[in-house]
Order: structure tokens, then C-alpha cells, then sequence
């Protein structure tokens, strides 16, 4: 039995401490926010991450929580319909197929929830230093608290402190896509039931999507960053928003008036991480902390659910070994890890947006292909 310290608790934290507490592990887990996730964006669980989740006996939980989305429409300055369709919507994809579209902090609370007792989430606390010394890791947490433990896995997303503090600065590994994405809840004064909206203006746009319950919308605004910008805090952040939505038109005004209020507001660059390897000593990363793919790809909860259940099926095969057992984790995620990184390169292109039939004509058939690229084991 080992001790396993996993920093972050969003998707990968809590599947990753699903499956080692249950492969006779003793997981803990730290998060840094006060408590359970909140806000966020939708997200998509695909392929093999959807047997993932299937075999945790938690896809039907996830399904009830899920989108209801019935189509998309893309329109102008002026509220006028360019576009319509009822067979998909550009975060999810097309509707005839059994994957599962559903917010991130609500599929984080379904995995949080299956979490049984044992399992301790210590939120509002982070690790701040950590020795690794060959047998075991000393951890230094921002509340002052000392622990040792037998590895320590960083699942703390695009900016993760574990990859920092082990591995190098975000700038070796980040590949910034030159853009920030701010998601965030607003009542829904358009009375949109089931249904998002791409607003294309003539001076940029943004998305805007219903919550299951259609009580909210959940807004998407974006603006050019960089991996250097340093925005600051709240306040510093809402004003780059403002900056760059003023020759929006549209809602934004109505948005922006939202945003202002918005207690899930939040700023986050746009970039796939790339790293030569995900461990070292006593030390792994897994989900985005390793390899996000970006939103440009739309699978990052795919790898993230992927990547938990590799990584434990691999310390379960070889408990007293854990270098062979994270040799294991990144041979059978790389090209995992590769393909769907790939994504990235067909839907960062002018035609994404401009070709209403592209997605499905190329995009799709190499989503299908990339969700399932993996064989996994220990399922049953
Ligand atoms: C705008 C946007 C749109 C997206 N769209 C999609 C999509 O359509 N489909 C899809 O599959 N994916 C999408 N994604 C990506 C998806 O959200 C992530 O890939 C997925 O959430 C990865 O989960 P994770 O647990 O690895 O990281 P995260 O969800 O980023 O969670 C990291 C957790 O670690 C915590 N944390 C951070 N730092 C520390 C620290 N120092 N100490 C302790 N805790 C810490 C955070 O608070 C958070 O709870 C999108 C992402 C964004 C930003």
C-alpha cells in the first residue's frame, strides 16, 4: 500500500484517486480553491475516456448532469441567423453519437461524489515545495503542513505548480495558441432553451451556450494572449475583456454588464503542453498538467479520463515499481497523447469558421479515429 499525494481535484485528480484507492492505494488528494469546483466551461468525454467512465460505473450520472443541446445557430451584428443546425453544435459535435457533453464543474462533481470516505480532499491548500530523495517525497504545503509521501502526481492542469517546481518553467513545455478564453455564467436573458449561439461580427465574436436547466447561459469570451501576458488579478482582466469586446455589437454590452457580476469569471490562456516525458523520480503529471490538448481539440476531459486510468492500471500492475509502472503510463498514452493533440492543427485554420460542412468533412473522421486510439486494460 502506498501513499500517493495527486495535486488537483477538478477531472483527472479525483478519477485518477478513483481508480488507485480501489487498486488498494491510499490516495489524498490538495486543491487549491476553498471547495468543489465551479463554473467552467462544457466539455466532451469521447471514446475510450466514455468506457472510462462507463467501467467507473458513472456514465449514466454523467449523462443526467449532461448538455441537452438541440442545435446551434451562427449569427451577426445584428442578431440575424446566418447559420443553422439541429444535427450538431460546434463545442459538442453532432448529436448521433453516444458521447457525453457536460459542463466541468459537473462532471467534476460526479467524479467527486464517487469518491468514497477514505479518500480525503484537502481543499484550499497547495503544495509549495517538495523533496524528492529516491524513497519517498517531502511535501511542504502552503499551510505550513509537512507530509511524506511514496509519489506525488500533479494534475493541476495548464499551469501546473508540480510541473513547475519538478519539471521546468511553463514557457519550455506551453504551445500557446496567441489567444485567452474567459468563460463565465449569465442569467439567460435571451429565453434560449437547448441551444448555442456563435455570434460572428464584423469585428470578432464569441460563443454562448445554455445550462441544462436553461435558468443560465455560460459565455465564452476570448482575446489575443500571450504566454508572457500577465494580466493580474479580477479587475485587470475584466478590462482586457473590455478593451477588446468595444466594437462588438450584439448582446456584448448586455454581457459585458454580466461578466461584471459573474461569480465563475475567469481568464485562461489557450495552449497545448508538450513535454519529452510526464515523470521523474517519485513525480508524474497526468491530464492537461502533461498534455493538454487545448479547447482547439475538444478532448482534453477524453485524455484527462483516459490518462487516470492508464496511470493506475500501471501502479496496479507493478506496486513496488513505480518507474516501470510510469515507463508503462507514457508508452501506452504517447501516441494517445498524439493523435488527438493533432486535432489542434485541423481546427485552428480559417476554414473551421468559414466552412460551415469542414467539420464534419474533415475534422470528424479523424475525431473518431483519434478517441479511440488507445487499447485499454484492466476494465472489467
Ligand atoms: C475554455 C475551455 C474550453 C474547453 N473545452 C473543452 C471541450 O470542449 N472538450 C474537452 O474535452 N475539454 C475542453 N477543455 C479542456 C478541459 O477543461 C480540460 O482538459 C480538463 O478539465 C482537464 O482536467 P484536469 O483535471 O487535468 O485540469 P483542470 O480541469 O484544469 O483542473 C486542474 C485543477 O487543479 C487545481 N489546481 C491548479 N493549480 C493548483 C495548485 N497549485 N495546487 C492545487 N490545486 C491546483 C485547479 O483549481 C483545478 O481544480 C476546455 C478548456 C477550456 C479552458
Amino acid at each position: 500500500m502506498q501513499d500517493i499525494l495527486i495535486s488537483g481535484a477538478s477531472i483527472t485528480g479525483p478519477a485518477l484517486a478513483w481508480w488507485l484507492e480501489r487498486a488498494g492505494f491510499r490516495p489524498v488528494l490538495v486543491e487549491r480553491t476553498p471547495g468543489r469546483a465551479r463554473g467552467g466551461h462544457a466539455i466532451d468525454v469521447r471514446g475510450a475516456a466514455l468506457r472510462v467512465l462507463e467501467a467507473m460505473g458513472l456514465a449514466a450520472a454523467a449523462r443526467a448532469s449532461a448538455m441537452r443541446m438541440k442545435g446551434v445557430s451562427v449569427v451577426d451584428d445584428h442578431g440575424q441567423e446566418l447559420w443553422r443546425s439541429e444535427e450538431m453544435t460546434i463545442s459538442g459535435g453532432r448529436f448521433d453519437n453516444p458521447d457525453i457533453e457536460i459542463l466541468r464543474d459537473r462532471l467534476s462533481h460526479v467524479l467527486v461524489d464517487a469518491l468514497s470516505p477514505p479518500v480525503e480532499i484537502r481543499y484550499g491548500d497547495s503544495i509549495a515545495a517538495l523533496q524528492d530523495d529516491g524513497a519517498g517525497v517531502d511535501v511542504t504545503f502552503a499551510s505550513g503542513h509537512r507530509q511524506r509521501f511514496d509519489l506525488v502526481i500533479g494534475a493541476e492542469g495548464l499551469r501546473s505548480q508540480v510541473r513547475r517546481l519538478v519539471f521546468g518553467e511553463d514557457k519550455d513545455f506551453l504551445r500557446s495558441f496567441g489567444i485567452a478564453l474567459a468563460p463565465f455564467s449569465a442569467p439567460n436573458t435571451l429565453g434560449l432553451e437547448d441551444w448555442q449561439i456563435s455570434y460572428k461580427g464584423s469585428a470578432g465574436g464569441y460563443m454562448v451556450y445554455t445550462t441544462p436547466e436553461n435558468d443560465e447561459l455560460r459565455v465564452c469570451f476570448n482575446v489575443p494572449a500571450t504566454l508572457d501576458d500577465n494580466p493580474g488579478g479580477r479587475d485587470e482582466q475584466m478590462a482586457l475583456i473590455r478593451a477588446h469586446t468595444a466594437g462588438l455589437q450584439w448582446e456584448t454590452p448586455r454581457f459585458l454588464e454580466a461578466m461584471a457580476a459573474a461569480p465563475d469569471f475567469y481568464l485562461g490562456l489557450i495552449a497545448q503542453v508538450r513535454m519529452p516525458r510526464w515523470s521523474t523520480g517519485r513525480v508524474a503529471l497526468v491530464g492537461d498538467a502533461g498534455y493538454c490538448p487545448s479547447p482547439f481539440t475538444g478532448q482534453g476531459a477524453t485524455l484527462a479520463l483516459v490518462g487516470a486510468q492508464v496511470l493506475a492500471t500501471e501502479l496496479s500492475r507493478t506496486p513496488d515499481d513505480h518507474v516501470a509502472a510510469f515507463s508503462g503510463y507514457e508508452t501506452r498514452m504517447r501516441p494517445f497523447v498524439e493523435a488527438n493533440q493533432a486535432i489542434a492543427d485541423l481546427t485552428t485554420v480559417p476554414e473551421f469558421s468559414e466552412d460551415p460542412e469542414y467539420y464534419a468533412r474533415v475534422v470528424e473522421p479523424v475525431l473518431d479515429k483519434a478517441k479511440f486510439a488507445i487499447e485499454l486494460e484492466g476494465l472489467d
